[in-house]
């Protein structure tokens, strides 16, 4: 079930994979700008020297590698705009309007390529800055025809250049709409990825944690038990593994209510959870019944551990449910043995809990004297 739930988490979208492949998808669209215009060149369509063309696509991938890099640095995840979707596009179309001033011929092809960079951009952009981002283009576009007019005004069509603009800006216009819609629908696949991921995270919750007190539960453990005998099987590591069992819990019931005694186990799960490492393990096995699993902890330091712990349940304050109400534990303890199963080690901090309840309560038992192993086996803990 774990291990299912681990698989679902490739379903989500991997965001620094997604900036990623919208990084190299700009970078594309800048090698089909930097092709057609090397064609151009050729082909003596680029009205400018070799030095003026070499240096204004120096410039062009400067600035495109000085994107790549910071945006695969994973410096950006962090920000509003973690692809760089404005910056790039106002970048790429700086690029598209100064190389179109020297390409009177094709022009508008050149231009043209702001769609591919728009729409790129629309993925990640609201519909404001896709037309800040036309307006920006459609602008740029008429001071490049007027530099050009003033330069070249012999050479060029008034009316054929003033209706590939006009062509230009009210397909930005109709771009921007489209483009919206392009954002919308992926602004709500990533809240339904959200979503996803929370309800994911609940049920991942739900199957390994115990409802009333928020501990593991028996099987979680049982799963954490097997990894820790991995772990001291590789050498140079124990643990040890506590049973605790509350006293006379059914009395509280009988006394104070089914409720009472709820909230007794979820106060007590809470400070055995609070007491204890990060690197302990705290578990429900069921009813009043607790285990605890002390990673790198011999029998010796897990019994001081328990101890301690058996003194702060003593003074838990239930004051608020009964005034007369107080609680005590027992508490049985195993440290992990070289190649036994884990049913055994639970089977001896069982029976030490045994002992517990037989000489008091309200105990730590860490060895049962005089008993063989099998002979501390009480129950089946498969
Ligand atoms: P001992 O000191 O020997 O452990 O005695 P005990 O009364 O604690 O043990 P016993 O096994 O006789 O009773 C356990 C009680 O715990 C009985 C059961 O109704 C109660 N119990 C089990 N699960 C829950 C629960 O989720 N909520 C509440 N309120 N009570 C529970
Ligand atoms: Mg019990
Ligand atoms: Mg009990």
């Amino acid at each position: 079930m774990i291990a299912e739930l681990e698989q679902a988490k490739n379903l989500f979208v991997n965001e620094s994979r997604l900036v990623r492949r919208h990084v190299l998808t700009a970078l594309a669209i800048s090698v089909v700008h930097t092709t057609i215009c090397f064609f151009y060149f050729i082909g003596g369509y680029f009205n400018t020297t070799i030095a003026n063309f070499v240096s204004l696509f120096a410039a062009i991938w400067l600035g495109n590698a000085l994107i790549y890099v910071l945006v695969t640095s994973g410096k950006t995840l962090r920000w509003r705009d973690p692809s760089l979707s404005v910056p790039i596009t106002l970048w790429l179309t700086s690029g598209f309007l100064l190389s179109s001033y020297f390409v009177d011929a094709f022009r508008i092809s050149v231009v043209m390529l702001f769609f591919g960079a728009t729409l790129l951009a629309s993925f990640r952009c609201s519909f404001w800055k896709i037309a800040a981002l036309s307006i920006f283009a459609c602008v740029g576009y008429a001071v490049v025809l007027v530099l050009a007019f003033q330069d070249r005004s012999m050479s060029l069509s008034l009316s054929v250049e003033g209706l590939q603009w006009l062509i230009f800006s009210l397909s930005c216009a109709g771009f921007s709409v489209t483009g919206t819609g392009i954002h919308k629908l992926r602004r709500r696949l990533s809240n339904k990825n959200e979503e996803l991921s929370s309800a994911l995270e609940q049920v991942r919750n739900m199957a390994i944690r115990d409802e009333l007190t928020g501990l593991f539960n028996r099987r979680h453990m049982l799963d954490i038990l097997q990894q820790q005998k991995a772990i001291a099987e590789s050498g140079g590591y124990t643990f040890s593994v506590c049973y605790l069992d509350l006293d006379h819990f059914k009395q509280i019931n009988d006394t104070y209510g089914h409720g009472v005694g709820d909230s007794v186990l979820s106060r007590f799960g809470a400070a055995l959870d609070e007491a204890l490492r990060d690197a302990d393990y705290t578990g429900r096995f069921g009813g009043e019944e607790f285990v605890l699993v002390l990673s790198n902890t011999d029998l010796t330091e897990a019994e001081r551990v328990c101890e301690r712990l058996r003194q702060q349940v003593e003074i838990i304050n239930y004051s608020d449910l009964n005034a007369a109400l107080s609680v005590t534990v027992s508490i049985g303890i195993a440290e992990y043995e070289h190649d036994e199963p884990i049913e055994e080690t639970l089977s001896r901090a069982d029976a030490c809990l045994y002992r517990a309840k037989h000489t008091g309560r309200n105990r730590v038992v860490a060895r049962v004297e005089g008993e063989k192993k099998s002979n501390c086996v009480t129950r089946a803990f498969a």
